[in-house]
């Protein structure tokens, strides 16, 4: 590029960020370096105190400028109750969609053939001692519908049965207002495998 290498840096790492290409990398750095007192600035300024307070919490693996986190820390939470998440943006999903009250426990990533991913590599040994030490009735597994989600969640409630919790899983959805017939297989076997009373 002809711009400078402080802008070629500013645009190489931009570009690295989820959903922008090179392309909207230049936008954004062009947005940015024209707007220098509104955006530039204030920007720089909120990287450098989130790169400074943000860490994982050490008990649930949330990301927050305290340690243990907001979540954790918060009395009003059912502390019975542990949702794992596949990531801290699949807690937040369900944060904001409010339909827990419990606790959490990131478990950074699943198992993964390919990636090379294997128990080790997750928090599955942190998620068993928060469960051993007591307290705790119920492990809600969050994991995704995928072979890989499902593979990590069976490990898991293995683990996790000599311990005496109960643990459940999302029923994957028939979605609202989903005809069966237009469900693929997979969807379906596991709406009927997760059937509840009705
Ligand atoms: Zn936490």
């Amino acid at each position: 590029m002809f711009v400078g290498p402080e802008l070629d840096r500013l645009i190489a790492l931009l570009a690295k960020l989820p959903g922008l290409g090179p392309r909207s990398a230049r936008r954004a750095a062009l947005a940015l370096i024209q707007k220098r007192e509104a955006l530039l600035q204030p920007l720089a300024a909120a990287l450098e105190a989130a790169a400074a307070a943000i860490r994982p919490c050490s008990v649930c693996g949330n990301l927050d400028s305290t340690d243990p986190c907001g979540t954790c820390a918060d009395d009003r939470r059912d502390r019975s109750v542990i949702c794992v998440v596949e990531s801290v943006g699949d807690l937040w999903a369900l944060e904001r969609a409010g339909a827990h009250r419990g606790l959490y426990h990131v478990l950074g990533g699943t198992l993964s053939a390919i990636g090379g991913r294997g128990p080790e590599d997750l928090t599955i040994q942190q998620l068993l001692r928060r469960v051993a030490g007591g307290g705790v009735s119920e492990v809600i597994l969050a994991l995704g519908a995928t072979v890989d989600g499902q593979a990590t969640a069976h490990l898991v409630a293995d683990r996790l049965r000599p311990l005496g919790v109960a643990v459940t899983r999302l029923a994957h959805g028939v979605p609202v207002g989903g005809e069966l017939g237009y469900l693929d297989d997979g969807t379906l076997a596991a709406a009927l495998k997760a059937r509840r009373p009705a």
